[in-house]
């Protein structure tokens, strides 16, 4: 089972990931937890340059390859054995991430896109796609409060009405793919929305 974990800045998804991981490994299954952008050792040095802010001078259309160049490393070195091995695997971000920050924010060619995604995923698409939704202001504030004194990275620093628009892409792509994504409504209680989580994964796996 593949599951990835979507949302804005501050949604939650490495908190509720490790609580799904602590729920599925108690029953027994053998879990993977990984993320993106990075996850393998080449996909963790791209993800070092984008961060850093060092692939800015590339324009948006050069760092989406950069991204989906991670992104191939991550699914052929880490995802795609770890899947063969019958692991089920939690991922934080994947190929929704491309699609709401590259390709709706950062206003691409969805051809480029929809290529990009389909080279670099080759297949190995999620069974289960968790959104985690919130308002952008209160993911902000808790991204913020996480960092303390630390200086926010770049993506911290875009506008509101940025992190807005990515939160109303999200939406549409799970309007547009609901056998695949679950919204989870994340402005509640770490407990509360761990709950749900566990219930939509469980369902899955009696099916
Ligand atoms: O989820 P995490 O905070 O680790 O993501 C790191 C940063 O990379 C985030 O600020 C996110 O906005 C950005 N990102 C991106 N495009 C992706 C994946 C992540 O801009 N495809």
């Amino acid at each position: 089972l593949f599951i990835t974990f979507e949302g804005g800045e501050g949604a939650g998804k490495s908190t509720q990931i490790r609580r799904l991981a602590a729920h599925l490994e108690s029953q027994g299954i053998d879990v993977l937890v990984t993320r993106e952008p990075g996850g393998s050792p080449g996909a963790e040095a791209v993800r070092h340059v984008i961060l850093s802010g060092a692939a800015e001078a590339f324009g948006p259309a050069m760092e989406a390859v950069l991204f989906a160049a991670a992104r191939n490393d991550h699914v052929e070195q880490v995802i795609r054995p770890a899947l063969a091995a019958g692991k089920t695997v939690l991922c934080d971000r994947f190929i929704d991430s491309g699609r709401v920050y590259q390709g709706v924010t950062g206003s691409l060619d969805p051809f480029l896109m929809e290529a990009l995604e389909r080279v670099a995923i080759d297949g190995t698409m999620p069974d289960l796609t968790l959104i985690l939704d919130l308002p952008a202001k209160k993911g902000l504030a808790r991204a913020m409060k996480r960092r303390g004194e630390e200086a926010p990275d770049r993506f911290e620093k875009e506008t509101l009405g940025l992190h807005e628009a990515r939160r109303e892409a999200y939406l549409a792509i799970a309007a547009t793919e609901p056998e695949r994504c679950r919204v989870v409504e994340a402005d509640r209680t770490e407990k509360e929305v761990s709950a749900e989580i566990i219930t939509i994964v469980d369902t899955l796996l009696e099916t």
